[in-house]
């Protein structure tokens, strides 16, 4: 037995290592991001001496990812695909389609949620997408289960031939605790055995016959969550009262609430003890033992960490006369995370009195202390462009008036450009919308429009985009900030150099002459202007390229270079 401390994110990626896994694939987002990065360094720490080090890579987007573990699944071997929760929606077509695959080899799809959007742009749940694709979903609550699950989930994928979710939150992906790890239990991995080809045709004839397998599969995927033991059900005939379901972290939050409880549940009803629970870790739902909860309580209480994706569920398969209550209702807030003092209160506890409540100036003091926004960074490059930006946008404005010019930014660090003081972009709606929205902007009659995306976005998503307005010709500026890294997400490199990004956008069909590269700094800001008003002006497609190294990759490549 080893114990090591661990983020759950690390905890997991050691969990698929020890389970026998063959390759991992990704693309950065918060709170995924540190699964891939283990995994990396493990491949590059150990490749050169050991040739069935399991393969780590980032990739293009998470569409391309999936895509590539799918392959290694076919080849029978096992693997993991990661990425935050609205990284799935990219890799929605290959993941919705996977689940009517015979999966050969084990598959994971480790999706991060980020309830209360730390540093994302919606808080999707991720369970709805396991329901809708009628995939199981596992969901650990520690380290230690996030270590374990890993085994179960490829168990249960090569067992029932389908693709696994494991869903992370930002808490539990970024929280360190102990962790044991049965070094006896290490499996080898699967043998090279690729899967039948019957079942991953999915041409209409055999999709049908797969689809309806998959539907037939679920009474067994019940029966198996039903028994599993990440879903522990405590009866207590004697509460009628009331019951419990936790999901996710919901249940931590429980238990640090757990002695109160019980001492609250005394004293209201002296000798009946505290209601029945059942937690929920792994989907779909626990049909028997939600029935057998339904039968001793007249309430349930939901306690789950994200949407209210059980609370809806349950209202499906309960009895009308059984009552849910929880997010709906409105005793738990339905968006943001939740927290111990919040489900304090949804329990009809009094509000915990902590040591920093009770310090006098203390907690007034913490309350009244001003927001802080992130920023870009002092001396980002981004900063420059935008300047350069702002200023062409303002002689276009005086020209031709406000509605006619727009500026659509995408997701990144300049991102950040967006906000004050820059106030740069007017939109930033998801990874690669930038380019989109100016060409649509354009053909609405919009005389100036420019599209400004990072290196990693374009290739990401950006760069289909940038087809349809060569394909179109449809007047748009594309403005690249390249920055030469993912900065936003921890510096992992962009799959090209910067090199390649003139020549990649040849290659697509934009003039030669409307590629135009620049170097971002103070001292070209006038300059740059000048060419952003006049790519503006012309009536096609043109990429403005703007390059500079972003502060915090600079600073990593020289520690690296000095050691
Ligand atoms: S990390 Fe890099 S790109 Fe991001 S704000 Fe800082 S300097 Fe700019």
């Amino acid at each position: 037995m080893k114990d090591m401390v661990l983020l759950g994110d690390e905890a997991f990626a050691l969990g698929t290592l020890h389970a026998g896994l063959s390759a991992g694939f990704g693309y950065p987002g918060t709170p995924s991001t540190e699964i891939m990065e283990y995994l990396i360094d493990n491949y590059e720490r150990n490749r050169a001496k050991d040739a069935q080090t399991p393969v780590a890579q980032w990739c293009s987007n998470e569409k391309t990812a999936l895509e590539a573990a799918l392959g290694v699944s076919f080849a029978g071997r096992r693997a993991v695909v990661t990425m935050k929760h609205v990284g799935l929606n990219v890799a929605a077509d290959p993941f919705m389609n996977a689940a009517l695959c015979g999966i050969k080899g084990g598959l994971i799809i480790a999706v991060a949620d980020d309830p209360s959007m730390h540093s994302s742009q919606g808080e999707q749940d991720s369970r709805f997408y396991a329901d809708f694709a009628m995939v199981p979903c596992f969901e650990p609550t520690t380290q230690q289960e996030a270590y374990e699950m890993a085994f179960e989930a490829f168990d249960v994928s090569e067992k029932y031939h389908v693709p696994v979710i494991m869903r992370f939150v930002t808490r539990l992906s970024h929280s360190r605790a102990v962790i044991h790890a049965d070094e006896s239990k290490i499996r080898p991995q699967n043998k090279l055995e690729k899967a039948d080809r019957k079942e991953w045709m999915l041409l209409p004839a055999l999709a049908r016959k797969n689809y309806e397998r998959m539907i037939a599969k679920q009474d067994e995927l019940v029966a198996y969550t039903t028994a599993s033991k990440r879903n522990p059900l405590v009866l207590n005939p004697k509460r009628k009262d009331l019951a419990i379901v936790t999901g996710g972290l919901g249940r931590n939050y429980f238990l640090e609430n757990l002695e109160d409880y019980k001492a609250f549940c005394e004293k209201k009803f002296p000798g009946f003890g505290i209601p029945s629970t059942l937690h929920i870790g792994t989907l779909p739902l626990p049909l028997d033992s939600l029935k057998k909860l339904a039968d001793t309580a007249e309430t349930i209480l939901v306690i789950e960490e994200g949407q209210p994706f059980l609370e809806k569920q349950l209202r499906g398969v309960l009895p009308q006369n059984t009552k849910v209550v929880g997010k709906f209702t409105g005793l738990l807030p339905r968006a943001g995370e939740l927290n111990p003092d919040l489900v304090r209160k949804a329990l009809g506890l009094e509000p915990n009195k902590t040591a920093l409540s009770e310090t006098a100036g203390i907690a007034d003091f913490c309350a009244n202390l001003p927001g802080r926004p992130p920023q870009l960074c002092n001396g980002c490059p981004h900063m420059d462009s935008y300047t350069s930006l702002n200023n062409a946008v303002a002689a276009l404005v005086e020209k031709a008036g406000k509605d006619n010019v727009t500026v659509n930014a995408d997701i990144g660090c300049y991102a950040l450009g967006g906000a004050a003081p820059l106030n740069a972009a007017e939109s930033i709606v998801c990874m690669g919308a930038s380019i989109g929205m100016a060409r649509g902007a354009s053909q609405a009659g919009v005389k100036y429009t420019f599209g400004v995306i990072g290196d990693s976005t374009f290739l990401h998503s950006g760069i289909t985009n940038l087809v349809d307005c060569v394909a179109t010709k449809t007047p748009v500026t594309v403005v690249l900030l390249d920055n030469t890294i993912v900065a936003m997400t921890g510096c992992q490199p962009t799959m090209l150099p910067s090199s390649q990004f003139e020549p990649l956008i040849k290659g697509l069909g934009v003039e030669p002459e409307h590629i135009r590269v620049l170097a971002t700094n103070p001292a070209n800001r006038e300059a740059n202007t000048k060419v952003l008003i006049e790519e503006a002006e012309y009536r096609g497609v043109s990429v403005v390229i703007m390059v500079r190294e972003c502060l915090e990759a600079f600073r990593i490549r020289n520690k690296k270079a000095k050691k």
